[in-house]
């Protein structure tokens, strides 16, 4: 048996990060919204213990991972994660189809992960709790448990804590559209935290604004509480990544910021047909797509539909 699960990539309207912890990990709280640009994530059974994963990318350079031995292949690290999980070292055959760039900010790997994980859950039958599933997502990478949330979270602590941004009776609210840009080169995460300095955090009002305004579909309000707490560090290492800020803005757009710890870019627009205009006015030489925001559920459609009581609470230990 195989199944087929696309799964979304991200941006972060906000990202605050509120200190470095004694493990080395950052606190961080940021509202995270997977936006639909997909992985397709292919996951075949196997009789025998065997892991083969196989990536081709679609539009993206996928030559990164050409070196990267299996196991850290951040799909396979979720499989192993999934075999403790099931009690099996049954083995399976991955194939994904990458178009999320590597190492921009917008979780290419998590949602391979997450993408693995749902095809997983289904294979195997995975009877277990959601807590023991989300706190297996997050040991493999922090953007892992909201993705499998498959809608817009308020993500907490190294990104183990997901709540859902819509209470149960919130109409599905309008997308966000927006236009993602990717500058061509990756940036390390880890290299990003590294230089990040403590500073003064955005105001205690900047996540409740953004998750205000991702429950009303408001994207003006939006734009004034969009905040990313790495942009200095990140324009800092690589300057240029300002300079695509800039030419979302002159193109149009209501607001542009970083992508989690970039190096992707976005531009906040009025609509799809607002988004198009100020792609057309990137340089043509620029990988850019245009993309909206996510209903909550996305991960529906693969029988992975995690209850709505589960991502209101807080999933693993306040750190
Ligand atoms: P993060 O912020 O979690 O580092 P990102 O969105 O900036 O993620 P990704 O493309 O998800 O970037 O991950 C980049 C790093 O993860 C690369 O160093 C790459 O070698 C490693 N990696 C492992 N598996 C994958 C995968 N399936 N897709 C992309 N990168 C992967």
């Amino acid at each position: 048996m195989k199944t087929v699960v696309q799964a979304p990539g991200k941006i972060n309207l906000t990202l605050e990060v509120l200190g470095r912890r004694p493990d080395g990990y950052h606190d961080l709280r940021s509202v995270l919204l997977p936006v639909s640009l997909f992985e397709t994530v292919e996951v075949e059974e196997r009789a025998d213990d065997a892991v083969t994963c196989r990536t081709v990318g679609e539009g993206v350079d996928v030559a990164a991972l050409a070196d990267l031995p299996l196991e850290r292949h951040l799909a396979v690290k979720a499989v192993r994660a999934m075999q403790r999980l099931c009690g099996t070292t049954r083995g399976c055959d991955i194939r994904i189809v990458k178009r999320v760039p590597i190492g921009a900010g917008m979780a290419g790997g998590s949602a391979d992960a997450a993408g693995a994980m749902a095809a997983l859950h289904r294979l195997w039958g995975f009877a277990g709790r959601w807590e023991a599933l989300v706190e297996a997502g997050a040991s493999v990478g922090s953007d892992v448990p909201a993705l499998l949330h498959g809608g817009a979270v308020l993500m907490e602590g190294r990104g183990e804590r997901v709540s859902a941004v819509l209470r149960p009776d919130d109409k599905p609210p309008p997308p966000f559209w927006l236009v993602a840009v990717f500058p061509g080169y990756s940036v390390s995460t880890r290299q990003v935290f590294e230089s990040w300095t403590p500073r003064l955090t955005a105001g205690a009002d900047v996540c409740d604004n953004a998750i205000s305004s991702v429950r009303n579909g408001d994207v003006r309000a939006a734009c004034l509480t969009a905040y990313n707490g790495l942009q200095d560090t990140v324009n800092r290492l690589h300057p240029e990544t300002e300079r695509f800020c800039l030419a979302l803005r002159e193109g149009g757009a209501l607001s542009a910021l970083l992508s989690g710890s970039g190096s992707a870019v976005f531009g906040l627009a009025e609509s799809r047909a607002h988004a198009l205009r100020i792609q057309r006015s990137l340089p043509k030489n620029v990988w850019s797509k245009v993309v909206s925001t996510l209903p909550d559920g996305v991960m529906a459609a693969h029988g992975f539909l995690m209850p709505r009581v589960m991502v209101q609470i807080h999933v693993g230990q306040p750190s």
